[in-house]
């Protein structure tokens, strides 16, 4: 990163998280992404707490896929803070970190980031961007075109993949790879009035073979919390889309026999809009809180949840079902998320 370069707060706030020294904490590039219209690169920084073993469980989080999606960075980089402050004085924390390793990519498109946009540099929508097709359709341009970046949501050509999204598969497919369970949050905003986790899969109805662990997951975080008022559900319940990267990881997961579970957080922008209409003049404001209060409310507001997946993956065995209970899972689940809505 050239000191010519003007970093955005959310990059400036990264590059301080990464002065931090700690022999817990660790930080890589994974890869470095060129700003078009210069000669710099971006580099997809990655940061790590916790146990180095193979066998322990794995938290991954990530945000800032769509760059103009600023406000999903901010939390990552808010409970990133938070944690690292924390190494310094809670030896719960550190006594649990022996037993855990958690990832963050807390910005995962730092050129859209700095150019205000979905799309990475090349114009790529990198959640439409994985070699995933929809087999009945996707939803009309919004569900993934190879029309040209000149749209939002375009896929790139048929057959190329970004630097971005083989970035990030390389991480999370080399943590599933060696860990007994990884679970994903990955942070977004910009959909409807209210916080959802959703699950995979994005490209059809078809339920997920994971289906049986997200439904133990949803009911764990629901008896654990019952006042979080997070939609829980699949992402097909609302869109469906073609190159979606969590998809994509998930099939090759399933095919390797290992176990992975993404969430996508989306935050839902529009209580912010509706609480604000003037903000809806920039396209930032589409996607972000304004107000600085506002703001404060959003990063406080995910911390619960952050915090439960963090002790629900260091717990996995202890609510993920056996053999046995899978099929009654999986049939509550099919209850719950797909005959009851038989038409999405
Ligand atoms: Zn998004």
């Amino acid at each position: 990163m050239g000191d010519e370069l003007v970093l955005t707060p959310e990059l400036r706030h990264l590059k301080s998280l990464l002065l931090f020294s700690s022999p817990l904490l660790r930080s890589r590039v994974l890869a470095e992404v060129p700003l078009p219209g210069t000669d710099q690169h971006m580099p997809l920084q990655v940061l790590e707490l916790g146990s180095e073993a193979d066998d322990v469980p794995v938290l991954i989080f990530v945000g800032g896929i769509h760059g103009v999606e600023r406000i999903g960075s901010q939390v990552v980089l808010a409970f990133l803070e938070t944690l690292i402050q924390r190494l310094q004085w809670d030896h719960s924390l550190t006594d649990g970190l022996e037993h855990l390793r958690l990832v963050f990519l807390p910005i995962a498109n730092p050129v859209g980031l700095i150019r205000q946009t979905r799309a990475n540099g090349r114009g790529v929508d990198l959640m439409r961007n994985a070699p995933v097709e929809a087999p009945t359709g996707a939803a009309f341009l919004g569900g993934g075109h190879r029309l040209g970046g000149w749209l939002p949501w375009y896929r790139g050509k048929k057959g190329e993949i970004e630097p971005e999204a083989l970035a990030l598969k390389a991480l999370v497919m080399g943590e599933a790879r060696r860990s007994p369970c990884v679970l994903a949050l990955d942070v977004h905003s910009g959909f409807g009035m209210y916080d959802r986790l959703w699950f995979p899969y994005a490209r059809s109805r078809e339920p997920v073979p994971t289906l049986a662990e997200y439904y133990a997951l949803y009911k764990l975080m629901h008896r654990t919390y019952p006042h979080l008022d997070y939609l829980f559900e699949p992402q097909s319940r609302h869109y469906i889309t073609h190159g979606d990267l969590w998809d994509w990881m998930t099939i090759e997961a399933q095919a390797d026999q290992r176990l992975l579970l993404p969430l996508t957080l989306e935050m839902g922008s529009w209580r912010w809009v509706k609480k604000n209409p003037l903000q809806l003049r920039s396209l930032q404001g589409l996607f972000n809180p304004v107000k600085a209060h506002r703001v404060q409310r959003v990063l406080r507001r995910h911390t619960v949840l952050m915090e439960f997946l963090i002790r629900a993956v260091r717990a996995y065995p202890a609510w993920l079902p056996s053999e046995n209970e899978r099929v009654f899972r999986q049939r509550a689940a099919m209850r719950r998320w797909y005959e009851q809505y038989p038409d999405g």
